[in-house]
């Protein structure tokens, strides 16, 4: 999050390595973010966030629709997490999943096998991010200093509101979780406002179709 220019420049040079690696090899499951992703979402990072973040919330609702389509007459959009990988933030993933489940109606987190999307947690000079591998499988990494100087279920229902297709807005004030670290390490508020909890729900008003992904 600090060094954006060296980020999209290791990103650029990953990509080009990718490009070489067989398709066999390119598809196959995720594994732990080890290495830099092709495109990423920083807690209080750079412009070209905003891109990332959108292509991230398209894999996860690319990955959702996926699901649906195998399972005709399914009702209700349910995004499914695994915490598998990110152990030192149960509570915090638990927590975040609350908050969301408690502030939205049009979609539901729950954990449990098959996941959309999946928590990582580790080390990384950027900090925490939410990120696609350009498969339709998204991940949310969780930085362990970042989560340290920061509300770390601040951090957590941050990078989940991107999950569910909300933008960062750094200028934003404390009140505002998609803000991040833009306040400041001193914000403790976890929540979405009322201005962020009606955008989920409008994203998400007719589950698939609104995001334009039937
Ligand atoms: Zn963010």
């Amino acid at each position: 999050m600090r060094h954006p220019k060296a980020a999209l420049a290791a990103a650029l040079s990953l990509a080009a390595a990718l490009a070489a690696v067989p398709a066999a090899t390119a598809t196959a499951a995720p594994a732990a973010p080890a290495a830099a992703p092709s495109s990423y979402a920083a807690y209080a990072g750079s412009a070209e966030d905003a891109r990332a973040n959108r292509a991230f919330f398209e894999a996860v609702m690319e990955s959702v629709a996926r699901k649906r389509a195998a399972v005709p007459g399914t009702q209700a959009v349910t995004v499914v997490y695994s915490a598998a990988n990110a152990p030192s933030f149960r509570t915090q993933i638990a927590r975040s999943t609350q908050i969301w489940n408690s502030s939205v109606s049009n979609v539901k987190l729950q954990e449990g096998s098959n996941p959309d999307f999946r928590y990582y947690e580790g080390n990384d000079s950027r900090g925490s991010y939410a990120s696609t591998d350009g498969h339709g499988r998204g991940y949310i990494f969780l930085d362990y200093r970042q989560n340290q100087t920061y509300n770390s279920t601040r951090v957590t229902a941050h990078e989940t509101g991107h999950v569910l297709g909300l933008p960062d807005h750094y200028s934003g004030p404390c009140s505002e979780l998609m803000s991040g670290g833009g306040p400041g390490p001193s914000c403790q508020n976890a929540q979405p406002n009322t201005q962020e909890r009606a955008r989920v729900d409008y994203l998400w008003r007719n589950g698939l179709t609104a995001a334009g992904i039937s």
